[in-house]
């Protein structure tokens, strides 16, 4: 008796979009049909290498595609691994993939997005009820005795059943029952055309039930009775193993989509074969889009592993570093034994040997799309934050991802602008040695900051730095090109060759005379600024904050460390002043004490928020800068 089951919540909702999403590009599943008869087949290979008598009764790898117009259903099957009972239950009733719920939360009516989201995901099984309204599953695993097979159908509906059956063949045969506005997949010229733009590459043969074509139509006046055949459809040499020059874009891109399923097309590739000390073929693809859980911590990633053509295992994270985790693809290597496991992977010196490959590889390709300025921006922005993990994990390569850095600048205008180091680097005054940048919370919040006041004077480019990432990565860059990372904000920024000389002069000048004003606000503050001292970076602003005691601590630092609930310790600063300000100047003409506290605090406070984007008591704030304004005259009423 077949048992009747409901599918997992999350499948009935897939399945209810799917339809609709995928309308205009149904034939996508036989691509995944075509791919999961390949993957069982790659499987049982991969099992066979130690146990040979799981395939020896049928020992000819082979994917089948048979339409029967009469009934209206098209047939695929393979003699793969084949399902029990249970696995047919769990993998067919399920989506077993992880983080299928955030997925699923992510779903939205707006059909076009939807179905950009379901490319990311691939929706592999299901994709049958695009064109089927009834899908019979028969399958038998590799090793299993005949009357240990299985049956399971479903209408798509909520429910499945499944029981078990007797079944000679070994493997697994789908047949769907094609709805009526589908049935030209059952002509044979439709499936050739969608077999081999899908499956032209997969390592199997993909044969087709098709009729001979007769040689003359007619014998004897009598019209010869039609004969069919199978028909190998597809070239079955894995793609990867032609010479570069024999693929085609298309070819690439059709493989990318087989290997990942992934709906889009990629953004570029890599394709090498290398022979000599290593041996191995790599072909490396940049996704357009970033997966959806980029930085979920326990994503699988990684390339799929193949040894002298077998495929081996998916998700061999062993071979890139973690910066490098969206980049999909395979290696195939001579130099790695055929029962390799993920613990021999992670210990082998070829493992590492090919990981240092395959990482230059990487970069290189990375390196070649900056050359297209247009492409390269789509690339940053998809993946430029995880790329900027890149410097700080991998110590050797740190030169070659800095060349794919790219920040807003003061130069730029808008937050999206951006400029590379090498150009930055490029378009420096000679006088000046540094590469000035400033990190802050966001482009605008940078791009207003007192600190940029000089530099926009003397016209020095300075790099804005707005993402959560940058903080961290700054704190292990030290120089690019000879050049030293300087911060705006530093402590004891020294302008060098940019300061002029009658301006150091004037700045002097200012100091000596503003020396009481100094120290009475150095009074006045006490123990809240460890220095206060006239300024060489404001033009414009009154006042800024800058030398903190731990200099490693910026305020984006903070703030991050104080969400994640840590207790930091009270900040002190010192305190730099503008004396030219007509802030200061009435400051300095104060004569009362505790007036003149009063403005010593509004101008400490108002530094802080500048820096800090935000204040420990702003409504007490608030309330002082409506008294200074008063004091200044300055009241709207
Ligand atoms: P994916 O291929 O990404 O795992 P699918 O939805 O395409 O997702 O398939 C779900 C699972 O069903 C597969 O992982 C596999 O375990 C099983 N499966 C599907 N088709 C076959 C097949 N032809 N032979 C054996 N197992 C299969
Ligand atoms: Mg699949």
């Amino acid at each position: 008796m077949a048992e009747v089951h409901g599918f997992q919540t999350e499948v009935t909702k897939l399945l209810g979009l799917l339809a609709k999403s995928l309308y205009s590009n149904k034939e996508v599943f036989l691509r995944e049909l075509v791919s999961n008869a390949s993957d069982a087949i790659d499987k049982l290979r991969f099992v066979s290498i130690t146990k040979p008598e799981l395939a020896q009764d049928d020992p000819v790898f082979a994917i089948r595609v048979r339409a029967d117009a009469e009934a209206g259903t098209l047939t695929i099957s393979d003699n793969g691994i084949g399902m029990t009972l249970a696995e047919a239950n769990e993998h067919l009733g399920t989506i077993a993939k992880s983080g299928t719920e955030e997925f699923m939360k992510k779903l939205s009516g707006e059909e076009q997005k939807d179905s950009q989201l379901i490319g990311q995901f691939g929706v592999g099984f299901y994709s049958s009820f695009i064109v089927a309204d009834k899908v019979t599953v028969v399958s038998r695993a590799a090793g299993a005795r005949p009357e240990e097979a299985v049956r399971w159908e479903s209408e798509g509906a909520g429910t499945y059943t499944s029981e078990n059956v007797t079944r000679e063949e070994r493997g697994t045969e789908i047949t769907l029952h094609l709805k009526g506005e589908d049935k030209d997949f059952l002509t044979a010229w439709r499936l050739r055309e969608a077999i081999t733009k899908y499956s032209d590459h997969i390592s199997t043969p993909v044969w087709l039930w098709e009729e001979k074509t007769p040689e003359s139509e007619e014998k004897d006046g009598e019209k010869k009775p039609a004969v069919w055949e199978w028909v190998q459809v597809n070239d079955a040499r894995a793609l990867w193993t032609l010479p570069p020059k024999d693929v085609t874009d298309e070819q690439y891109k059709e493989f990318y989509k087989h290997l990942t399923h992934d709906y889009e097309d990629p953004l570029c590739w890599a394709h090498n074969r290398v022979e000599g000390e290593m041996e191995y073929t790599s072909l490396l693809y940049a996704p357009s889009t970033a997966p959806w859980d980029l930085y979920t911590r326990d994503k699988q990633h990684g390339l799929k592993l193949f040894v002298q053509r077998v495929f081996i295992m998916d998700d061999a994270e062993q071979f890139l570093p973690n910066y490098l985790r969206f980049v999909r693809g395979l290696v195939d290597t001579a130099d790695l034994p055929l029962n390799v496991s993920r613990e021999l992977l992670q210990e082998s010196r070829i493992t590492q040997k090919l990981k240092k490959a395959l990482t230059k590889r990487t970069l290189d390709m990375f390196e070649k799309l900056s050359k297209d300025t247009e492409k390269y921006a789509l690339f940053w922005k998809q993946f430029g934050n995880v790329l900027k993990e890149g410097p700080v994990e991998d110590w050797s390569n740190r030169e070659a991802v800095m060349k794919l850095l790219r920040f807003a600048s003061t130069k730029s205008g808008t937050a999206e602008e951006n400029v590379s180091l090498a150009d930055y680097v490029a378009r420096m005054p000679e006088k000046q040695k540094p590469i000035y940048y400033l990190t802050a919370s966001s482009y605008d919040a940078a791009a207003s900051s007192p600190y940029l006041e000089t530099f926009r004077k003397k016209g020095v480019e300075v790099l804005l730095m707005t993402q959560r990432i940058d903080e961290w990565m700054m704190q292990s860059l030290t120089e690019f090109d000879g050049h030293e990372f300087v911060p705006v904000t530093a402590n004891d920024l020294k302008l060098g060759d940019l300061a002029d000389k009658e301006e150091e002069e004037k700045r002097e000048a200012s100091a000596k005379e503003s020396q009481g004003l100094v120290e009475r606000m150095k009074k006045a503050l006490g123990e809240r600024v460890t220095d206060v001292r006239v300024t060489a970076r404001l033009v414009d602003s009154p006042s800024c904050i800058v030398g903190r005691q731990d200099q490693m601590m910026t305020a984006q630092m903070r703030r991050m460390l104080e969400a994640a609930g840590q207790t930091v310790p009270e900040e002190k600063f010192v305190l730099e002043i503008n004396p030219q300000h007509p802030l200061l100047v009435k400051a300095a003409a104060e004569t009362d004490d505790a007036r003149f506290a009063k403005w010593s605090d509004f101008i400490l406070e108002q530094a802080m928020l500048a820096d800090q984007g935000a204040l420990k008591d702003p409504g007490a704030f608030v309330k002082l800068m409506n008294e200074t304004a008063r004091e200044l005259g300055m009241e709207a009423t």
